[in-house]
């Protein structure tokens, strides 16, 4: 029995102070997972939401790849006999709320302000666990029998902000409980207040060190300067080389590709991005496709001796970290090969180079066609009265989807997600959108139940 788009806003709207309670008693608990200090707030976490599954009717588990490693909750409730299981991912863990000054409401106190519930995870990621919980909760409460359309299953994870070191081992020790034909990543956001997205394309990065020498130690500038290339000239040459003149990446054999028609509003790109007054945009192309399918080369750190107390010598070396964010369709392989190629190329004057890849993380295009996707652009329509999502990229990694496509590459991903261009998540003042909100946890529960009547 199907529902209609009506009944499950109401059935949502009728549960949404409950639905909320459960985030705001999951934000209260501090679950910083980079925080040695706070593991058992980690534990507690783990436990909370556990509890929460199985109040809904799931047999629910605390597992770990291993004694000691980071809890993760796995659970299930069947469905009908026959329909699709549908694996539901969030993250119980939270970054560090940093600096309590920085923040207009205490972190972990939930806090109504406007629009919008601030602390730390209040999006990222508990309100993914939030919406989880109430998708499921709507749903059963309409069927008399207080089942759900389709199998869900659930992988709520205990150590994403600390890259998911022992993910790839927690699901093959649990893939025959965690298997699925739809997995449902609830990590990334909306395009904006009022207009959903399915996250469907995401950059990887590669990041080299790079170190140049020119001389066996550093000597008088007066007495050689002029004469000796010290390392910081022949680094910043070199450096120097790695862009056009217009900022777009120099790098032969990076590989760049066509972005969704979105029009990033130039207003936004100015007021997210804190650019001043007057700043030129770098590179070319639709301001889309430079963030999303074509690599961007940063330098995100410099080793070389500092101004204040500067001596005037030449110095011997000089070390930059270059990173480069490489669009989908290339690998991080063939990107150090070719910055190493580059630079081989580039490097002045005799130089001595030395790289050293610090790590790679694989850019992802997933398919975004078939009929998980028509189900879910269906149901997001419908939760946003009207508006269809766009097909969102997204500039950073979030480098266990590729853990998922490895390890269940049968299955439909779809990523989707709780925040809006304002969330702030891993900042100070993180917040949650209430409204929209809503609108995810209607969608997610729409989305289940299309689903389910495939
Ligand atoms: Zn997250």
């Amino acid at each position: 029995m199907s529902h209609s788009t009506e009944d499950i806003k109401a059935r949502v709207d009728d549960l949404f102070p409950g639905i909320r309670k459960d985030l705001e008693d999951l934000v209260r608990i501090e679950s910083v997972s980079a925080d040695p200090e706070r593991l058992s707030e980690v534990e507690k976490s783990a436990e909370k939401t556990r509890d929460l599954f199985a109040a809904e009717g799931f047999d629910v588990e605390i597992v770990r790849a291993f004694d000691g490693a980071p809890p993760a909750v796995v659970g299930e409730k069947k469905g009908p006999e026959g329909a699709p299981t549908v694996l539901l991912y969030a993250h119980h863990d939270v970054q560090p709320e940093n600096d309590h000054a920085d923040w207009n409401t205490p972190p972990y106190e939930p806090t109504e302000v406007g629009d919008r519930l601030y602390g730390r995870g209040a999006a990222d990621d508990k309100a993914g666990i939030a919406a989880h919980i109430g998708a499921v909760r709507a749903l059963a409460s309409l069927d008399e029998n207080g089942d759900l359309p389709v199998t869900v299953r659930l992988f709520i994870e205990g150590e994403e902000e600390v890259a998911s070191a022992t993910l790839p081992e927690l699901l093959g020790k649990y893939q025959d409980k965690l298997r699925a034909d739809v997995i449902v990543i609830a990590d990334s956001g909306n395009w904006d207040i009022g207009v959903p997205a399915l996250t469907t394309s995401l950059r990887g990065l590669i990041r080299v060190d790079v170190e140049l020498r020119t001389l066996g130690h550093a000597v008088h500038s007066g007495m050689w300067g002029g004469l000796a290339p010290d390392a910081i000239m022949a680094l910043v040459r070199l450096l120097n080389t790695l862009w056009d003149e217009n900022g777009a990446p120099a790098v032969e054999g990076l590989v760049s590709g066509p972005a969704a028609d979105v029009d990033y509003p130039e207003e936004r790109l100015r007021a997210e991005s804190g650019a001043i007054a007057g700043l030129e945009w770098v590179g070319k192309g639709s301001a889309v496709e430079r963030m999303w399918t074509q690599p961007a080369i940063t330098i995100t750190g410099l080793d070389a001796p500092k101004v204040d107390g500067a001596s005037n010598t030449l110095a011997p070396s000089a070390r930059a970290k270059v990173t480069i964010r490489i669009a989908p369709g290339d690998s991080g392989e063939n990107a150090v090969a070719a910055l190493q190629k580059h630079l081989e190329k580039h490097v002045p004057w005799g130089a001595e180079l030395t790289t050293k890849v610090v790590d790679t993380g694989e850019p992802i295009a997933l398919d975004a066609t078939g009929p998980a996707y028509d189900a879910a652009r269906a149901a997001f329509t419908e939760a946003w009265d009207g508006t269809a999502p766009i097909d969102m990229g997204v500039g950073g990694s979030i480098p266990f989807i590729a853990e998922f496509l490895d390890a269940f590459p049968q299955a439909s991903v779809l990523v989707t997600g709780v925040e809006d261009p304002d969330t702030r998540a891993h900042g100070a003042n993180e917040g949650l959108h209430l409204a929209e909100f809503r609108r995810v946890v209607v969608a997610e529960a729409l989305l289940l139940q299309k689903l389910g009547s495939r």
